[in-house]
């Protein structure tokens, strides 16, 4: 049953047994009212059966005494006595108006009778006297006639005052009886509608009241701190009770609300500050597989839900190539041709994938899982491309993280830019523009760092001069000049490959360094590559150029010296080789060994 049914039927109860105990204590009051009736009438009945009593035996007395005494104030009280004879007449004749019952009516008759019997012997007897018979009088008097009516007149009124006694104790005995059993009855009404009330105003306190008070009591607490998932139960009681547990209850979602923003809040600064972190570390990267390791790095704990590459276009900008990975895509293939990419088509940021409702990229397989392209831009140039893919359905975090991973794209195309500028000046900055070999500078660089380390690694070096050189300028002009500058050159490049470093050192010499070659081994070297250029003749806008000849010095460190005298040494032995005839190759510790045969 529901609370407020209880309390209607309690309510309802309360109301019925309110109303049983008044009318129970009024008709307690009205019987104690027929009560005090009830005794006034015995009152009235004992005091007339008394009066009667006392009356005739007064009358007889005060005869008596007249005609014993002859006393005339006798006679004057007997007369007296009458006026009270009359009342007292008068008073029976109202006994039955007053509810005297018909024995007590007899007994009444049988009093007036015997008393009527009675005053008239003793006006006789007084007659009698005042006629002078004082003793006749005497006898009348005190005689058995005047004796048996006086005996039959007491008895009469006994008898009445018996049925009088009897009939109004036993009125008087009900009335207080019935009193008394409604007071009862009153009282125990009156004590069971207090239980009763005590009883629904604690049931109400209790239930209503306390017990939800402390509920919510319970439930403040935990909120005050901030334990939003204790539960709030619904109330939907339209009381007070029921009004502070809806503000509760709003308190709690605000709670809730304000901690989901929080965590939001949060989870965005973290991003912010790995996206910053990262950005940091982009700036100071110097070479591209750096950049692709700090971008691997951190590319997943920013975004723990996506996986990606990062592809960059290669020299001839037809072909993109992944420089780095994470989290494992495989969607996208490896490597792929720009027009297989609708993001680097359009030049702007593409979604593939997603509910098959926009046209995929070529570069991925068919899947559910969406993919975002996002080229990579500098200063209008397009340099990459950044791709993310979705790990798992359950989260469209390409649509929710777009504006970051535009962000990071923005950061990582100008990093790359940056970089590829950098080595494009560095190349430029070490690099001889019109043979694309390191220059005099680099060469310098290069041996003090070799210098550095001379007692470990061995080091070869070669000074390369072209024969004759001027005369290509002269008789064909700078340009064949230059042609036979980069031919020279190209052949130097290949034929060191992957075991040296080739530098122009200056008008038509170069210089090459071979690390770990003994001089020997560097002499063979020479001899091969002087060979290589000596052969094919070369020709120029259809003029034949003619063969191109070199003389090379060949010297060696630490075994033939110093690597700062390594220059010095190796130049002096090409210096030897063009005294020699030109087109030939000539080795320093030779050199010193010719030198010292010469001394000898
Ligand atoms: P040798 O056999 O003694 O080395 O004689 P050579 O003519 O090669 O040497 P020389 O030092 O007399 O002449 C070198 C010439 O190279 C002088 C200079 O004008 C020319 N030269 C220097 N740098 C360049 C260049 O970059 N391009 C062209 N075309 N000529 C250059
Ligand atoms: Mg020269
Ligand atoms: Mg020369």
């Amino acid at each position: 049953m529901r609370i407020n049914a209880i309390t209607n039927w309690a309510y309802g109860v309360t109301v019925v047994l309110t109303v049983l105990s008044g009318s129970a204590f009024i008709l307690s009051a009205n019987s104690a009212n027929q009560e005090r009736i009830a005794v006034e009438e015995h009152l009235a009945f004992d005091t007339l059966g008394e009066e009667l009593a006392l009356g005739a035996e007064e009358r007889s007395d005060e005869a008596r005494l007249y005609v014993m005494r002859g006393d005339e104030r006798h006679l004057e009280a007997f007369h007296g006595k009458e006026g009270e004879e009359r009342r007292r007449e008068a008073a029976i004749k109202n006994a039955r108006a007053q509810g005297a019952s018909a024995a007590e009516m007899s007994a009444l008759q049988d009093i007036e009778q015997d008393a009527e019997a009675l005053d008239k012997i003793e006006a006789a007897a007084i007659q009698t006297y005042r006629s002078g018979d004082r003793v006749a009088a005497q006898q009348t008097l005190f005689g058995p006639e005047h004796d048996r009516l006086q005996t039959a007149l007491l008895e009469s009124v006994a008898r009445f005052r018996d049925l009088t006694n009897a009939r109004t104790s036993a009125a008087l005995n009900d009335a207080r009886l019935r009193s008394d059993w409604f007071g009862v009855v009153a009282k125990t009404m009156l004590g069971l509608t207090a239980a009763l009330f005590l009883g629904v105003l604690y049931f109400v306190l209790r239930r209503r009241i306390a017990m939800p008070l402390m509920r919510m009591t319970g439930i403040v607490a935990r909120l005050a701190k901030q334990d939003y998932a204790v539960e709030v139960p619904v109330d939907r009681r339209r009381d007070e009770i029921g009004e502070m547990n809806e503000a509760i209850q709003i308190f709690r979602t605000n709670g809730l609300e304000r901690d989901r923003l929080d965590a939001e809040r949060r989870l965005d600064q973290q991003t912010k500050d790995l996206i910053l972190q990262m950005m940091h570390r982009l700036q100071a990267c110097q070479t591209q597989s750096e950049l692709a390791d700090v971008v691997a790095r951190f590319a997943p704990q920013i975004f723990p839900n996506l996986a990606g590459h990062l592809y960059i276009f290669n020299e001839s900008r037809t072909l993109l190539t992944t420089a780095g990975s994470w989290l494992d895509p495989h969607q996208s293939a490896a490597s792929f041709a720009s027009s297989a990419c609708w993001g680097l088509r359009r030049g702007r940021p593409h979604l593939s994938n997603r509910g098959h409702s926009d046209i995929a990229c070529q570069h991925l397989v068919e899947s559910n899982l969406a993919g975002l392209c996002v080229p990579l831009t500098a200063q209008g140039d397009t340099i990459g491309l950044l791709y993310f893919e979705e790990r798992t359905d359950a989260v469209a975090q390409v649509e929710t993280s777009r504006l970051y991973l535009e962000l990071i794209a923005e950061n990582i195309g100008l990093a790359v830019a940056n970089l590829q500028l950098r080595e494009k000046l560095t190349h430029l900055a070490v690099r001889d523009a019109l043979t694309g070999l390191y220059n005099r500078r680099w060469l310098d660089e290069t041996l003090n760092r070799h210098a550095r380390e001379e007692a470990i690694n061995p080091l070869v070096c070669l000074m390369i001069d072209i024969d004759h050189f001027k005369r290509f300028n002269d008789d064909f002009g700078h340009d064949a000049g230059d042609v036979v500058m980069q031919y020279v050159a190209q052949i130097v490049i290949d034929t060191v490959g992957g075991a040296g470093s080739a530098y122009r050192f200056g008008g038509e010499e170069f210089t090459v360094l071979l690390p770990g070659m003994t001089e020997a081994a560097g002499f063979d070297f020479a001899e091969q590559l002087r060979t290589r250029i000596g052969t094919a003749p070369l020709s120029h806008r259809g003029r034949i150029l003619g063969s191109v000849a070199v003389s090379i010095g060949v010297a060696s460190a630490p075994a033939g010296g110093t690597v700062p005298t390594l220059l010095t040494r190796a130049d002096a032995a090409l210096l030897n080789a063009k005294a020699g005839g030109r087109n030939m190759t000539v080795s320093a510790s030779k050199l010193i060994l010719s030198e010292a045969r010469d001394l000898v």
